[in-house]
C-alpha cells in the first residue's frame, strides 16, 4: 500500500508530484504551511487514495487502515503535549473534509472530537473554564448528531432557542454553565430518542466515525450536483484533515477570524477582513453576531465602533500581518486565511487562493508584476478571459434581491432592466421619451435592428447562440437572453408567460445575459470601469500575442467601438444588414421584386450610393487595416414585407399590384432557407447584385484616396462556397468590376479574393478551392450547422437534453466541436498546400470564445475576428494560446 498519512510537518508531502490530488487542497496547504515553519496545530491529512479503498471496502474503513491512523495521532499527541482520551490534558480534534478543488460547505467538518462525559470534566479543570469546556461539548454533540448520526440540526437549534427564550436572553453567549448541562442532557436525549442509540462515549469510535462520515458526504446529493455544476470528477474523491483543536471561544483573549492578504472586490493591496473575540469559525460564518474589522483602517472606513484586531490585539495583529505578508511571497497570489488566536497564540488554520472579482483580479495581477511578485507571463495567465466581460458591461448589484421567473440562453452579457415592448417601433418611441425597455420576440429579424438599438435588452423566446437576436446584440453590446423556451410569448394580447407569472407591455423586468435569468421587477446594475490596469493588462497580452484579433462589424458605431477595444481589421463585414435601413428597404424590395434585369439594374443603381457611404464610413475608422466585405449572403426573402400593411406600402411604392407583390413573395419562398437560395448561389443568379457591391466597395476606396486617407485593403469575401467553380466565377466577377472601375477612375486598385468555409465540402475540397482564393474564412457558425445538420436557429430547443445526456458537454455553437475542428484543420493545411501564402481566419461566433481561439492558434490560423465587446477577451485568450504552446 502507498503511504495514505502524511503529518502536516513530514517532508515526506514535498515530494509528492501532484500534492492538492493526494491531499486535497486544504491538507496540500497546511503541509506547505508546516514545512514554512508558521504556527499550523499539529495534524495529519488522510490522503485521497483511503477515500477510494473506503468506497471499495463497502464504505468501511479496514482495520489495516484504521492502525495506521491510530499511529499517527500518537505523533499528533507528542507535538502538542496532550493526550486523546486523557483525563488531564485531553486532545481534542477537527476532522474535515479537503477535496482537490474547494468545494465550500458542500461536505461535512466536525468540531471538538475526543469530549465525551470524562474528557469535559479534565478539558474545564486544564483550562479553568467550565463553561468554555461545556459549551464545547454541547457543540460537539449537535455536529456529531447531524454529521454522524443524521439528526437533522433542527432538532438542536429549537432547544436551544427554548433555553434562550426560558432565560429572557437573546444570544447563545448569555446562556451559561446551569443552561448547558441541560443542553447536554437534553442533546443526549434527542440521539437516544432518534436513533435508539446512546452518543458514543467512546473516543475512538467518535474518531472513526466522524472520517467515515467525511468519506460519505462526497457522495452525498449537495456535493454531487456541485460536482456536476463544476465538471469535477467523482473519481477524484476527499481526503480527511484530522488536526488538534485550538480554541478561539476560551475568553477575551481568543478571537477566530477570516481575512485576505489583498481587498477581494477591488485587488487594492491592504489586509481585509474580520475577526470575532472568543468564538469559534462557526461563529463568523453563522452570522448570529457581527464580526468585527482586522484593521483599523477598514473600521474607520466602515463608520464602525468595535474595536479592531490591530487595535484590540495590536500584538497578534502584528504577527498575522507577518506571516500574511510571507504567505503571499510564498505563493505569489492573494491569499484567503483562517486562523484563531488561542488565549494570545496565533494558530493558522487554513490558507487558499482567494476568490476575487475581476477588477480585483486584474489589479491584483498587474500589482504584483510591479512588486516582481510574478512575471507578465503568469499575470495574463491568471486572468478568466470571459471574465472580461463583467469589466466591459453593467452587471447586476450582487446585494439585490432577484426573483428569476425564467430562463434561456446567455447570448450576449450584461444586464439590463426596462419596460417589456413586444416590437421595434415601441422600444424606439419609448427611447425617443428617455424610457428603457426591454425588447421581447418570438425572434428577431434584420428588421428589428432599430429596436434592438433602442432597447436597452433583447430577449427572445427562439433561436440560439448565433441566432440573428444574439449575433446582433453581441456586436451591439446589448445584453440579450435567447432561446428562453419557458417563456410563451402572446403578440397579439402583448404579453408573455412563464411557468408562474404573465408578464404584459410595459411591466419591468430584468435580463441578465450573462447568465440567461429573467428576473421579475427592476434590479440594481452596476456599472463597468475600464481602468489603466486593464489596458495595461491588454499591452502585455499583445506582445505575446501571435494571432491578429479582427472584428465583426458593418456600422461605423460598432467598427469604432472595436478600434476603441484593439480591434487590428474588420474579419466579417456583414453587408444585409446594412440593407434594413429605413431609406433602404424599399429600394432592396424592389430589387427583390423585380422580375426584369432592367428592373433589378434601376433598383441596385439607388442601392449604389448608400453602401459606398457606408463603406467610405467604415474604411476611414479601418484606416491602415485589413477589411473583410462580405458580398450578400442571406436568402432574400428575409427582405420581403411581412405583414399586409407592408405589402399594400410596397406595392404602391412600387407601382405593382398587391396581387403581384404577393405572387412574388410566394416564389421567393423556400422550405428550408438555410439550405436554399442564399450565399454565393444569389450571386451566380444574379450577378448584378455582387457587382453593385464590388463597385460601392472600389468606389469608397477610390473616394478614400482621393481625400488622401491612409488605405485599407479591402478583403472581398464569397459566401456559402462549396465548389470550386463558384469560387472561379465569383472572382472573375470580382477582378471584372474591379479593371472597370481601375479603368473609370485611372486608378489602381489593390484588393484579395477569397472565400468563407462553412460547409463541409468546401472544407474537403479546400485544396481546388485555394486556387482561386487568398484567403479563407470559417464560417463556423454555418460549418457547425452543416456539419451536424443542426439548425442554428433551433438548437436552443433541445441542446440543454444534450448537455444533461452528456452528449455534447458545451454548446458546439459556443465552442467549437472537435469534429468541426477536424474539418478546419483539413481545409487550412489543404489550403497551405495549394497556397502557401493564403490568410486564415474565423469569423464564426467562436471567435471570441476563448477555448476555440486556443484550437485556432494551434491550427495555425492568422486571425479571430469576433463582435466588437469580445475583442479584449480574443486578445487575452490569443496571448494565453500562445503562452500555452
Ligand atoms: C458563419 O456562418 O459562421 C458566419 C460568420 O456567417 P453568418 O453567421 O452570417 O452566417
Ligand atoms: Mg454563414
Amino acid at each position: 500500500m502507498n503511504k495514505i498519512v502524511f503529518n502536516f510537518k513530514s517532508k515526506d508531502t514535498k515530494k509528492i508530484k501532484t500534492p492538492k490530488n493526494i491531499l486535497g487542497g486544504k491538507g496540500a496547504n497546511l503541509a506547505e504551511m508546516g514545512r514554512m515553519g508558521l504556527p499550523v496545530p499539529p495534524g495529519f491529512t488522510i490522503s485521497t487514495e483511503v477515500c477510494e479503498l473506503f468506497y471499495q471496502n463497502k464504505k468501511k474503513l479496514n482495520s489495516k487502515i484504521l492502525k495506521i491512523i491510530k499511529k499517527e495521532l500518537k505523533s499528533v499527541e507528542k507535538e502538542s503535549g496532550k493526550k486523546f482520551g486523557d483525563l488531564k490534558n485531553p486532545l481534542l480534534v477537527s476532522v474535515r473534509s479537503g477535496a482537490r478543488v474547494s468545494m465550500p460547505g458542500m461536505m461535512d467538518t466536525i468540531l471538538n472530537l475526543g469530549l465525551n462525559d470524562k474528557t469535559v470534566v479534565a478539558l474545564a479543570k486544564k483550562t479553568s473554564n467550565m463553561r468554555f469546556a461545556k459549551d464545547s461539548y454541547r457543540r460537539f454533540i449537535q455536529m456529531y448528531a447531524n454529521v454522524v448520526m443524521g439528526i437533522e440540526i433542527y432538532n438542536f437549534e429549537d432547544l436551544i432557542e427554548n433555553y434562550k427564550l426560558t432565560k429572557g436572553v437573546l444570544l447563545d453567549t448569555d446562556l451559561d454553565e446551569n443552561d448547558f448541562d441541560g443542553l447536554i442532557k437534553d442533546f443526549k436525549n434527542i440521539v437516544k430518542e432518534k436513533t435508539k442509540k446512546e452518543f458514543p462515549q467512546d473516543i475512538d469510535e467518535q474518531l472513526f466515525g466522524a472520517i467515515s462520515a467525511v468519506f460519505l458526504s462526497w457522495e452525498s446529493n449537495r456535493a454531487k450536483v456541485y460536482r456536476k455544476l463544476n465538471k469535477i470528477p467523482s473519481e477524484w474523491g476527499t481526503a480527511v484533515n484530522i488536526q488538534s483543536m485550538v480554541f478561539g471561544n476560551m475568553g477575551n483573549d481568543c478571537a477566530t477570524g477570516v481575512v485576505f492578504t489583498r481587498n477581494p472586490s477591488d485587488g487594492s493591496n491592504e489586509i481585509y477582513g474580520e475577526y470575532l473575540i472568543n468564538a469559534q469559525g462557526e461563529d463568523v460564518v453563522a452570522g448570529t453576531r457581527t464580526p468585527q474589522q482586522i484593521t483599523k483602517k477598514a473600521r474607520l472606513n466602515a463608520k464602525e465602533t468595535l474595536h479592531s484586531m490591530e487595535e484590540s490585539m495590536p500584538a497578534v495583529y502584528k504577527k498575522l500581518k507577518k506571516i500574511l505578508l510571507k504567505l503571499e511571497k510564498h505563493y505569489r497570489d492573494m491569499q484567503d486565511v483562517e486562523f484563531t488566536v488561542e488565549n494570545k497564540k496565533l494558530w493558522m488554520l487554513q490558507t487558499r487562493s482567494g476568490k476575487r472579482t475581476t477588477k480585483s483580479a486584474v489589479k491584483i495581477a498587474v500589482d504584483m508584476v510591479k512588486e516582481k511578485l510574478i512575471t507578465k507571463k503568469d499575470a495574463i495567465l491568471r486572468i478568466e478571459p470571459n471574465s472580461l466581460d463583467t469589466l466591459l458591461h453593467p452587471t447586476l448589484d450582487e446585494k439585490s434581491k432577484i426573483e428569476v421567473i425564467a430562463k434561456g440562453l446567455p447570448a450576449s452579457p450584461g444586464a439590463a432592466s426596462g419596460k417589456v415592448v413586444f416590437n421595434s417601433d415601441e422600444a424606439e418611441r419609448l427611447n425617443a421619451m428617455m424610457q428603457n425597455t426591454i425588447l421581447v420576440r418570438v425572434e428577431t429579424s434584420p428588421e428589428d435592428i432599430h429596436g434592438m438599438h433602442a432597447a436597452k435588452g433583447i430577449l427572445t423566446a427562439r433561436g440560439g447562440m448565433t441566432s440573428h437576436a444574439a449575433v446582433v446584440a453581441r456586436g451591439m453590446g446589448r445584453p440579450c437572453v435567447s432561446g428562453s423556451s419557458e417563456i410563451e410569448i402572446d403578440n397579439q394580447n402583448k404579453l408573455f408567460k412563464t411557468k408562474n407569472h404573465i408578464i404584459r407591455e410595459g411591466d419591468l423586468i430584468t435580463i441578465d445575459g450573462s447568465t440567461g435569468r429573467i428576473i421579475i421587477g427592476e434590479v440594481k446594475t452596476v456599472k463597468p470601469q475600464i481602468s489603466g490596469d486593464f489596458s495595461k493588462l491588454m499591452i502585455w497580452a499583445d506582445s505575446f500575442r501571435k494571432l491578429k484579433v479582427r472584428t465583426n462589424s458593418e456600422t461605423p458605431i460598432d467598427s469604432k467601438t472595436a478600434r476603441d477595444f484593439g480591434a487590428e481589421g474588420i474579419g466579417l463585414c456583414r453587408t444585409e444588414h446594412m440593407f434594413f435601413d429605413e431609406e433602404r428597404i424599399l429600394s432592396v424590395r424592389e430589387m427583390i421584386l423585380s422580375k426584369s434585369i432592367e428592373d433589378r439594374a434601376k433598383a441596385l443603381k439607388k442601392l449604389l450610393p448608400h453602401q459606398k457611404k457606408d463603406f467610405i464610413e467604415i474604411f476611414k475608422i479601418m484606416k491602415g487595416l485589413p477589411v473583410t466585405v462580405r458580398l450578400l449572403d442571406p436568402p432574400l426573402h428575409e427582405f420581403l414585407p411581412k405583414n399586409e400593411n407592408e405589402i399594400q406600402y410596397v406595392a404602391k411604392s412600387l407601382n405593382l399590384s398587391i396581387k403581384e407583390v404577393e405572387s412574388r413573395i410566394g416564389e421567393l419562398h423556400e422550405q428550408n432557407p438555410m439550405l436554399g437560395h442564399r450565399g454565393c448561389r444569389l450571386g451566380i443568379s444574379f450577378p448584378e447584385i455582387y457587382e453593385m457591391q464590388c463597385k460601392a466597395i472600389f468606389e469608397a476606396l477610390i473616394e478614400c484616396s482621393k481625400k488622401k486617407l491612409k488605405s485599407i485593403m479591402p478583403e472581398i469575401m464569397i459566401p456559402l462556397v462549396s465548389t470550386e467553380a463558384e469560387i472561379k466565377i465569383m472572382k472573375d466577377l470580382v477582378i471584372r468590376v474591379a479593371r472597370q472601375v481601375q479603368n473609370e477612375n485611372k486608378t489602381k486598385i489593390e484588393f484579395l479574393v477569397g472565400t468563407m468555409i462553412e460547409l463541409p465540402r468546401a472544407a474537403i475540397k479546400a485544396k481546388d478551392i485555394a486556387k482561386h482564393a487568398e484567403f479563407f474564412s470559417f464560417g463556423t457558425n454555418d460549418l457547425t450547422q452543416t456539419t451536424f445538420g443542426i439548425s442554428r436557429d433551433d438548437s436552443g430547443k433541445f441542446l440543454n437534453d444534450y448537455i444533461e445526456n452528456k452528449i455534447f458537454e458545451i454548446d458546439p455553437f459556443i465552442s467549437i466541436d472537435d469534429g468541426v475542428g477536424d474539418l478546419i484543420e483539413i481545409a487550412a493545411s489543404k489550403g497551405k498546400i495549394e497556397n502557401k501564402k493564403i490568410k486564415l481566419g474565423i469569423c464564426g461566433e467562436h471567435g471570441g470564445d476563448p477555448k476555440s481561439i486556443e484550437f485556432c492558434s494551434k491550427v495555425g490560423l492568422d486571425y479571430v475576428s469576433c463582435s466588437p465587446y469580445r475583442v479584449p477577451v480574443a486578445r487575452l485568450a490569443a496571448a494565453q494560446a500562445q503562452l500555452k504552446k
